[in-house]
């Protein structure tokens, strides 16, 4: 027997196309779309506008699968946290955060990280594998299921219609680099802005990334959606050493390629993302810097208060030193806010997520290694 498809895998052109290989007209593939994914639906029997030949055959021929979850974590903030299954002994993190007036969605890409940030749990613990589109919109799709009747549906705001769904915004901000896994992710974020699925506004769903500079291109003729930019020095020594991804797509190139973007981005500014790490990239020089370094970047700057995690090297800046870091880049005039640190009870907070991976590439032996040596 052939292998089931997983319907999640596809976006509106893939399903279309799949149908057509099986001679079905591309209404009976939104028919199904709205189906599985505007109602969570995994049961093609109870997909009753659906010819019964049709629900016969996709019975044989497919299924709709998302990752299992492991374990459901509650914060007394009203975080919420799953683990999930995905195969092999790894796992993966997506954390739901209510706030008034919207839902967020903190969404992986990635069975651990590649690009090993000096301050990120995700990146210390190495890299096994790309997600599928079906394990990247399955966690939206789950998180939809599960979540029910638990939350009142986030209201209209701005214009846009909340769309009588508890989840408003989808941030790719969970485990993993969403650029280093990009067909897969597009075909995720293609799913969240479709209509037939989950129809969010593009200004709603952001891409963050640590600097990917072909893809961050890419992105913009493929795909264009909030784009945020994990920043976190003002200067190539720095970041070389924090985001080692910058000594590939130094600073001079990074800042061009957000200027692109905006070209064609949804909204008109770049999120730049700075983690506050006391000592390190927190001064009143470094913020000076920064200014200079972004003066041609439409942009705003979220402070994150760095989130320890077993083993990290590093501590959070003052809340002081914060405000304090604030106001230098307020007074230049650009927006700036600092993270609310949510969700730390269930160890859901940014950085802080770490699921379960089973690294291939080797590099949690070698850093093993330089540890053994150092001591
Ligand atoms: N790989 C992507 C997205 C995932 S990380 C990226 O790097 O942008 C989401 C955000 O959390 C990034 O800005 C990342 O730098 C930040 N982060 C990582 N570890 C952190 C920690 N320990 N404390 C606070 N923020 C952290
Ligand atoms: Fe990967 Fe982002 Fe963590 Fe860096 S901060 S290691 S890019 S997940």
């Amino acid at each position: 027997m052939q292998a089931q498809a997983n319907l999640l895998d596809f976006d509106a052109r893939q399903l279309a196309a799949w149908f057509a290989e099986r001679g079905e007209k591309p209404f009976r593939a939104r028919q199904v779309m709205r189906w599985v994914h505007r109602e969570g639906c995994d049961d093609f029997d109870r997909m009753t506008d659906v010819a019964k030949s049709l629900r016969a055959r996709l019975h044989d021929e497919a299924c709709v699968r998302a990752p299992d979850v492991l374990r459901d974590s509650l914060s007394a903030d009203g975080t919420r946290k799953w683990l999930l299954d995905v195969g092999a002994g790894n796992a993966v993190e997506t954390v739901f955060i209510p706030e008034t007036g919207r839902g967020t969605l903190c969404v992986s890409s990635q069975a651990g990280c590649a690009l090993d940030c000096a301050f990120c749990s995700t990146g210390k613990q190495g890299f096994n594998r790309n997600l599928s589109a079906a394990e990247i919109i399955g966690q939206l799709w789950l998180a939809n299921r599960l979540l029910g009747a638990a939350h009142d549906p986030v209201p209209a705001e701005d214009g846009e219609p909340g769309n009588g769904r508890v989840i408003s915004n989808v941030v790719m901000m969970g485990m993993g680099e969403p650029l280093a896994n990009f067909d897969n992710v597009v075909t995720a974020l293609r799913l969240m802005l479709d209509d037939n699925a989950y129809g969010l506004s593009r200004r709603r769903v952001t891409v963050s990334t640590s600097g990917i500079v072909p893809a961050i291109d890419r992105l913009r003729d493929e795909c264009p959606v909030a784009l945020a930019v994990s920043l976190h020095a003002p200067d190539d020594a720095l970041r070389d050493r924090l985001v080692p991804i910058n000594q590939k797509y130094p600073l001079r190139e990074l800042m061009a390629a957000c200027s692109r973007y905006l070209d064609r981005a949804p909204r008109d500014f770049v999120t730049f993302e700075y983690v506050m790490l006391d000592g390190v990239n927190d001064s009143d020089a470094c913020a000076r810097r920064l200014v200079a370094l972004v003066r041609d970047v439409p942009c705003k700057f979220n402070l994150i208060p760095f989130n320890p995690f077993p083993g990290s090297e590093f501590a959070r800046s003052a809340p002081e030193r914060i405000r304090r870091f604030a106001s230098i880049l307020i007074d230049a005039g650009i927006v700036t806010t600092t993270r609310k640190t949510r969700g730390e009870d269930v160890d859901a907070a940014c950085g802080q997520l770490a699921g379960q991976v089973q690294d291939r590439s080797r590099r949690t032996i070698r850093i093993a290694h330089q540890e053994e040596s150092r001591t």
